[in-house]
């Protein structure tokens, strides 16, 4: 993959990506932002309006990442924006408790039957730490199953096949994770019940949780198989561990109540962040009361953080997630479907093989024939493909993930003319795909 071909025309973006990389390791505060899955100057954005981004060169692009998730109304959506400003000329955070973290944790308290009790925390990388943390605590175990290819943030111990950015870079894991920190998660293939029993078997009364994410996104959209997730809390409920869902990504995506909403499975502990936040940096994680009360000040298990219930961030959320109703998510699903019907018809008229899977309105493409189950299956898709497909469409407009181990993400903000703009790029991307060789 040659990094020339995609470097010129976007001047100002590499200028910026220039002075960035001067300052700052990679030139992005993190990686997939960098485009080295794709190669090529990564476009800095100034500005964002419903359904479109615009860079520092002035083009404008159909945004399909939508923050990586968070921007479920589109961006700039007057209401959350009027909600920030009315918040932030009150004060940008006061360090005490306030009445805006309390009404947007009785808003996902509301929305989420088996969370009973939520505590508030900056960022999707905080809520799971926190959770195994508690996990830990409430059970006096060590050992913590995870998937390959489920990505709960960079928590050192959950560094070890994780999708997302380590799958993009294919880091098997990562240095500055010590032997000590991975040595007490398990991984196990995704998708594969027998394997998590085998790991209960071999180690009786060790294991504190199971954390995976409820619907992964993060090695492209790989959703559970029927009955994986019953399968997963029965197994924890057998052998006294914990089930931890992580709902960072799907949470209030997929549906008002995330991923819970649409399989009823019934986790110990949840975890969120991205839609919750409104584009601010705000997070969560709750669940069962008699395991939350076990987190200081009521008991013994620490957890804190300077800014957690931010009054600016909470306002964000509390807005977002008001204006989430019913109407909202059959607009997402309607503009899921849509794209994914454009996207497979452009594909197969080109002869591109390639499986769309989706997950309510998150969905990606991979290009392979096969159905992808787990992170191996993701892996042998053609992904050169991809970076021919990427370009093309960036190209002309539209802006999809910079890797294809990531899920695509729509807005209520979708509106007719944005999905003739993806329709209209669409052919000549298919075909840089068919074209594309590795
Ligand atoms: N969990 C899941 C399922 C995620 O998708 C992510 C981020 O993409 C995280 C946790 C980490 O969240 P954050 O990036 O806010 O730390």
């Amino acid at each position: 993959m040659s990094e020339m071909p995609y470097s010129y025309d976007a001047p100002v973006s590499q200028a910026l990506f220039d002075r960035a990389s001067a300052v700052t390791p990679g030139g992005v505060n993190s990686p997939v932002r960098a485009f080295r899955a794709v190669g090529g100057t990564p476009r800095f954005m100034v500005s964002g309006s419903g359904p479109y981004l615009t860079d520092a060169d002035g083009r404008e692009y159909v945004d399909l990442v939508c923050s990586w998730g968070p921007m479920i109304l589109g961006h700039s959506h007057p209401e959350v924006i009027a909600a920030v400003q009315e918040a932030v000329a009150r004060g940008t955070s006061f360090g005490t408790p306030g009445e805006g973290e309390v009404a947007l944790a009785e808003e996902i308290v509301a929305r989420v039957e088996p969370v009973q009790q939520v505590r508030l925390v900056s960022s999707g990388t905080e809520a799971t730490m926190s959770a195994i943390r508690l996990a830990r605590g409430f059970t006096r175990r060590t050992k913590v199953i995870k998937f390959a290819g489920c990505y709960h943030g960079h928590v050192d111990s959950l560094l070890a096949a994780a999708g997302s950015g380590v799958a993009t870079f294919a880091l098997p894991d990562t240095p500055g994770v010590t032997g000590a920190q991975a040595g007490d998660t398990i991984v196990l293939p995704y998708n594969d019940l027998e394997a998590v029993h085998e790991a209960f078997h071999r180690h009786p009364g060790e294991i504190a949780c199971v954390i995976t994410e409820a619907s992964p996104g993060n090695m492209g959209v790989v959703p559970p198989l029927p009955g994986f997730n019953q399968g997963l809390k029965d197994a924890c409920a057998a052998n006294g561990a914990l089930y931890i869902s992580d709902e960072v990504m799907t949470g209030f995506r997929t549906s008002r109540a995330g991923w819970y909403g649409v399989d009823g499975v019934r986790p110990d502990l949840m975890t969120f962040g991205k839609v919750m936040g409104g584009g601010f940096p705000a997070a969560a994680f709750g669940g069962r009361a008699d395991v939350m009360e076990h987190l200081a000040p009521a008991g013994p298990v620490y957890q804190a953080g300077t800014l957690s219930g931010n009054p600016v961030a909470t306002a964000a959320g509390l807005a977002q997630l008001r204006l989430l109703d019913d109407a909202a998510y059959a607009t997402v699903n309607a503009v899921s479907e849509q794209v994914q019907a454009l996207v497979s018809q452009a594909l197969s008229k080109e002869g591109v093989a390639h499986t769309l899977q989706s997950a309510s309105n998150m969905f990606s493409v991979f290009f392979t024939d096969r159905a992808v189950r787990d992170y191996t299956d993701a892996r042998a898709q053609d992904s050169f493909r991809y970076t021919a497909f990427f370009h093309s469409l960036l190209a002309n407009g539209v802006y999809l993930p910079p890797s294809s181990f990531e899920s695509w993400f729509v807005s209520t903000a979708h509106d007719e003319r944005a999905l003739q703009r993806i329709a209209d790029a669409l052919p000549a991307a298919a075909r840089a795909a068919a074209e594309a060789t590795a």
